[in-house]
Formats: structure tokens, sequence, C-alpha cells
């Protein structure tokens, strides 16, 4: 039952389906898509328009074992040992024997992938795997293709119901504590204009990762952690929020660049690119033995010591040795977004630093999607099914978004069948009376990503931590100031995502402050090393009554 909801006003207007699903990326739209095979009808919300959460801009592409030779359980392998000793291995099977399928199934809804001469999907390596298995489109524009592939599915498919510019806010319950709909905002005119209720017999959360939490970030404007600051308020508990993965080569683009960043695809390493100091020294190799196609939190955490050291603002991939027309073919998206900055890949080595790219954490989950509220599911970024352990596998995240989004489907086409989806009456007086969050105003979103990038990001210590919790307790107590001095900021688009932006760094830095090891992607400099003994666990976190995040460890 959530005993908090953002500051907004009481909902006047309402609509009904079946399953209201919250986001339209990889995992969104294909929850949607299979629902609606069910017999169920779908609507889906998303904040902006269909195609603009981090599915669009994903290059890479999507991890698979379809190659001769290759297995789920060598994809397995390779899982794992990123993951550093907690993903949860069921949650590992299930995604790499039900992957190949999956992507088999995605090409049948219209996907595009890239084919050799003689018409086989191509398969190109990335960081952490042993094998060629990651399948691509459009040289590097896979995730573009597979939003094409899937917004052109949905808007086909009459059954299903889209509502675009509608930023979802809580979840609504019935009196048994199920999941029984959702309040949002639409922004624009006509019925449905303002805040409104959507009743459902089931919600699905995909509404993508939280990289705007930090001022450098490769996700786009609308990945602000909405999905598990909602889950939080509602009572569910999310996990694995320290492990946040920067990925080691975004461009770099001047020390006060903030928002969304350029990526430089770690298929360009896969490919053979070099990373080099500005000696020109290859610093990976004798680091690791996969050299520059390390997992990402090795790389990543080479490149900062390696800047430390020499006290540079970035270091250098280097792929002149491919020539013009590889770059052409290969990553034309890469080179057209280095070029429109002033580098030239062919001539010049790119100058790249780490950046905020992929949250392993989220909203917990087993195996079908379920969450600990009932009725309430998530897939995708924002979900913690844990596949990804401390640090996610290259190109496994579309994966992630493909398998449990159809788990997830399934299990409702499953209640379906068995009369077990009934509809649900929302508790109107119950989720009016929960403590409303005051806001803070849109200027925190900058200063949060300021302290959350300063003291929190790839680097960590208990000092870097307890100043940035004081900052972010700062913004929040300066909301409740403003309340109390009726004086409140307005609610809105901006001050809600603040909020949501609020809840999830503050969750982040008391889970990153706990965990006093190095693991994976969690980076400790006064802890350095990894302490199984201590720390192969989770850290649960929940809302407490007075809506302080607190980070409880899993049993051992
Ligand atoms: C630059 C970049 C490159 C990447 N490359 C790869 C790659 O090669 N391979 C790989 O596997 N992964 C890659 N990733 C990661 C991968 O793209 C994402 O993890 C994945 O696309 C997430 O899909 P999703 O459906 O969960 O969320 P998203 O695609 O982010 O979609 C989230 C949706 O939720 C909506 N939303 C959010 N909040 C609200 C709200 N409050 N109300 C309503 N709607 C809301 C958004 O508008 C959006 O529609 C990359 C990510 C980035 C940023």
């Amino acid at each position: 039952m959530s005993t908090h909801r953002l500051t907004a006003p009481a909902p006047g207007w309402t609509a009904t389906t079946d399953v209201v699903v919250v986001g339209s990326g990889v995992a969104g739209l294909t929850v949607a898509l299979d629902v609606r095979k069910a017999g169920l009808r779908a609507l889906v919300v998303t904040k902006a328009m269909l195609d603009d959460g981090s599915t669009r801009w994903a290059q890479g592409g999507v991890a698979a074992a379809l190659g001769e030779g290759d297995t789920p359980e060598q994809h397995l392998d390779d899982t794992l040992v990123a993951g550093a000793g907690i993903c949860d291995e069921e949650a590992v099977r299930t995604l790499v024997t039900e992957g190949p399928d999956a992507v088999r199934r995605l090409i049948a809804n219209g996907a595009a992938f890239d084919r050799g001469e003689d018409g086989e999907v191509l398969l190109t390596r990335e960081g952490g795997h042993h094998r060629r298995r990651i399948v691509h489109a459009g040289g590097d524009a896979t995730g573009a293709e597979i939003s094409r592939a899937l917004v052109a599915a949905v808007r086909a498919a009459p059954e299903i119901e889209l509502i675009e510019h509608a930023l979802v806010l809580d979840l609504l319950t019935d009196s048994d504590g199920h999941a029984a709909g959702l309040t949002l905002h639409v922004m624009g005119e006509g019925q449905r204009d303002g805040v409104g209720a959507v009743r459902a017999r089931a919600v699905v959360l995909a509404t993508g990762g939280m990289g705007q939490v930090f001022s450098a970030t490769t996700n786009p404007a609308v990945s602000t952690g909405d999905g598990v600051a909602l889950a939080l308020r509602a009572g569910a508990a999310v996990t694995d929020l320290e492990f946040v993965q920067f990925h080691p080569t975004v461009l770099w683009l001047g020390p006060d660049a903030e928002g969304q960043q350029p990526l430089v695809s770690e298929a360009v390493r896969g490919e053979g690119a070099h990373l080099v100091d500005a000696d020109g020294v290859r610093f990976m190799v004798g680091q690791h033995e996969l050299a520059e196609l390390a997992p990402r939190d090795v790389v990543a955490k080479a490149i900062t010591r390696r800047m430390q050291e020499q006290g540079a603002e970035h270091m250098y991939l280097d792929g002149r040795h491919f020539g013009a027309e590889m770059w052409a073919e290969r990553f034309p998206t890469i080179l057209a977004s280095c070029r429109a900055h002033g580098i030239d890949p062919v001539t010049e080595p790119i100058p790249i630093a780490p950046a905020a790219h992929f949250a392993s954490g989220g909203v917990r989950t087993d195996r079908h999607g379920r969450t600990t509220v009932p009725g309430l599911y998530a897939c995708g970024e924002v979900a913690c099914t844990g596949v990804h352990g401390a640090n996610r596998l290259a190109s496994n995240s579309l994966l992630e978004g493909l398998v449990f989004a159809e788990r997830i489907a399934a299990d409702l086409a499953g209640r379906h069948a068995a009369g077990r989806l009934p509809e649900r009456t929302v508790d109107v007086a119950a989720a009016r009376a929960a403590h409303p969050v005051p806001l803070p105003p849109s200027e925190a979103r900058a200063e949060i990503q300021r302290l959350m990038s300063r003291g929190a990001g790839i680097l960590r210590s208990a000092a870097s931590m307890a100043d940035t919790a004081a900052g972010l307790a700062l913004i929040a107590q300066q909301a409740y100031a403003h309340v109390a001095e009726e004086k409140p900021a307005d609610p809105r688009v901006e001050t809600w995502e603040a909020a949501n932006l609020l809840l999830v760094a503050t969750s982040l830095v008391a889970a990153a402050a706990q965990r006093e090891e190095t693991r994976g992607c969690h980076w400790r400099e006064d802890f350095p090393e990894r302490d199984d003994a201590h720390w192969r666990r989770h850290l649960i976190t929940t809302l407490a009554a007075n809506g302080d995040p607190v980070s409880t460890p899993e049993e051992q």
C-alpha cells in the first residue's frame, strides 16, 4: 500500500484498460505486443514520443548465443564473470537460454539485423564476451532499428492504445493492496489533459534507467529513474542501486559537459580500436587478459586511474587503422557524431572519458517480472531481475528487456486464462491519504546531478558519500521548508522529475555508503578489495514511514 505520493492535483479524468504499460522502449512495447496476443487490452503510457527512451540510442547490439559453436552455457559463464559474484544464476540461465528465440521473434516482429553475403546474421564481439555473439543493425544503429520495428508493430495493432507526452506519477492500489492502476499527467489538450487516472488489472513498469541522476550520462533526458521512485513510494523493494555502470568510452566534450553525451560503442574496441594515453601508450595491455575488451568496470577504472596518474581530463580511443571505408560502413552513427563535434576518427584518436550508462539495479522482480507489490510488474532497465549482478555484460540489457517482457506477458496471459486477473476497484481514499512528497524546485535537477557526479560517481568513499548525502538532504529540507512557508514548488513535469531524481539519488547513496567493499562497478577507494565474506549479497532498499530510504543487507 502506498504511504507516499508525489504532490499533485486530484485526477480530473479516468481511463480503463486491462494492462497499463509505462514506457515505450524495447521492454514496454514487447509487453504490449504480447499481452494483446493473449486477448488483453493494453494501454501504453509514455513520457515523451514513443521512441524517446534509451532503446533508440543503443549502438552495439543484442547478445545471444546464435553463432556456430556458441552455447547458452558459454554466454552464462561470461555473464556471471562480469556480474562479479552476485548474479542470480537462475535468472541468467533464463536470459541466455530464452535469448536466442527472443531475438528470432524480434526479427519476426520486423527488426532487420545486419547480414553477411550468405544471408546469415552477422555477429560481433564486445567487452567480456569470449565469442562473437552480438547481433547489430545499421552497423551501429541497433537500437534505432529495434525501436523502429516495435513502434511500427504497436501502431499497426489496433487493440493497443497509446498515450504520448504523459508522465506517470504514482501507483493506485485496491483495498487488498493489489496494483489497480496509476495516476499520470498528460501534457496536451483534449479530454485527457492534466492529471488523470488509469484503472487496470495489472501495471507494468518499463520506464528505463536513471542516468540523469549524474551530470554526464549516455542516457536521454527521460531517464530520470521515475519507475524506481514510483515503486519505492508504492512500498516495493528495490535492489542493487549502488551498481551503476559507467561506460568507459564516451566522447569527451569538455570538463563542463552536462546531460546526454555521445557514446562511442564498445563494438569499436570489439573491431580492434586501441585505448591510449596522450603519449600513445596502450595502457590496457597487461592489465587484463582481454586488454581493451575487459569487462566495462575494469576498463572504466583503468581509464580513471590513468587519468588520475597523469592529471588528464580524458584518454583516447584510436581507430585510425580502420580506414575511412570501414568507419563509414561499420560505424556511421559514431563517425557522424564525432565529426559533428569536430573530431575525425579516420585521422585522429577520439578523446573519451567514462560517463554514467546503465543501472544494473532497480525494482526487484522474480523471474516472471513480478515485484513485491501484487499486480505490479517491472522489466527492462527499471527492473532488477538479478541477471546483471554487480556489473552488466555488454549487450545483455536489450536482451533482458526482450526476454523478461515476454515472461511478464506470459504470466499475465496465464492468470487471465485461469480467471485470476479480475477487474480492480481503486481505493481512492487510500490514494489521497498517502503522504504527499514536497517537490523540489526544477533547478534542483542540476544540483542533484552535480552532487552525485562529484561524490557518488565512479570513485566513492565514506567521506565523499557523506558529503553527497548531506547535499541531497539539504535539497529535501528546503522543499519541506517551502511547503511550511506556503511557497511550495508548482507541481509540473520538471518538479516531479526533480523529486524522483532526489529519491533515487538518496537511495543510491544510502546503498553505496553501506556497501563497504569494491565489487563490479561499485568502487570504494576506502575499501578497495572485494569482500565475499560480508558482501556477497544484495542490499534491499525500501522506504521507511518517514519517507527515507532504508537499505538492508539480504540474509546470506
Ligand atoms: C547510448 C546508449 C547505448 C546503448 N547501447 C546498448 C547496446 O548496444 N546493447 C544493449 O543491450 N544495451 C544498450 N544500452 C542500454 C539499453 O539501450 C537500455 O538498457 C534499454 O534500451 C532499456 O530499455 P527499456 O525499454 O527498459 O527503457 P527505455 O528504452 O529507456 O524506455 C523507457 C521508456 O519509459 C518512458 N518513461 C520513463 N519515465 C516515465 C514516466 N514517469 N511516465 C511515462 N513514461 C516514462 C520513457 O519515455 C521511455 O519511453 C545502451 C544505452 C544507451 C543510453
